[in-house]
């Protein structure tokens, strides 16, 4: 039998790391300048209440991975989803054509979530988390190398450099799925 799902003709793009590594920047002007829908799912997960409660440790809500698959899954049948979220693994495989792993320093994670007020366990919970690649390294597990990208973040030019190659998958993926 033939496939029953009908190609995108617009992609679905994840934009993943460590918090700190720019993600919401730069789904933001991705979204902006290829005309997908922005999903910020950390906001979609207090809007819609996604979470198993609050985790007063960490200043953060508990992940209902099930929840937010089953909120999400009419959203990206369509394509053209931007998607930004610090952690990639729980999201079925079928609804991304490109995953992007931001990477940063630790001198930009650290100076970056200290201005945004972090506590410091989550401050150095998260800069592990960035040293110890895990985000990378799940996208790994989680998705197949082509349609995995990974770029460095440390600075406004990176930044600008990574949106400008974004954009570039999203316009090649739309004239090659016509
Ligand atoms: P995330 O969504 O991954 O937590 P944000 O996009 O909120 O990260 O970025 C965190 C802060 O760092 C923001 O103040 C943002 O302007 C800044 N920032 C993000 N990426 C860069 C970059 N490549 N160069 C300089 N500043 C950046
Ligand atoms: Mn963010």
């Amino acid at each position: 039998p033939l496939p029953t799902s009908s190609p995108r003709s617009s992609p679905n793009i994840l934009i993943t790391g460590t918090p700190g590594t720019g993600k919401t920047t730069a789904a933001g002007m991705v979204a902006d300048a290829a005309g997908l829908e922005l999903v910020t799912v950390g906001d979609l997960i207090k809007q819609r209440n996604l979470h198993d409660g609050y985790n007063e440790e960490f200043d953060t809500y508990w992940l209902n991975e099930d929840k937010v698959v089953d909120e999400m899954e009419e959203m990206m049948a369509g394509g053209g989803m931007c998607i930004d979220f610090h952690t990639c693994g729980f999201f079925p495989e079928r609804w991304f054509d490109l995953v992007v792993v931001l990477r940063a320093g630790t001198q930009q994670v650290y100076d970056r979530l200290k201005s945004r007020g972090y506590k410091q366990n989550k401050i150095e919970e998260n800069l592990d988390c960035e040293i110890m690649q895990v985000v990378a390294d799940e996208a790994r597990e989680s998705y197949k190398a082509e349609i995995i990208m990974e770029l460095t973040s440390n600075t406004i030019e990176d930044m600008e450099d990574n949106v400008e190659k974004i954009v570039a998958f999203v316009n090649g993926f739309r004239s090659s799925h016509k």
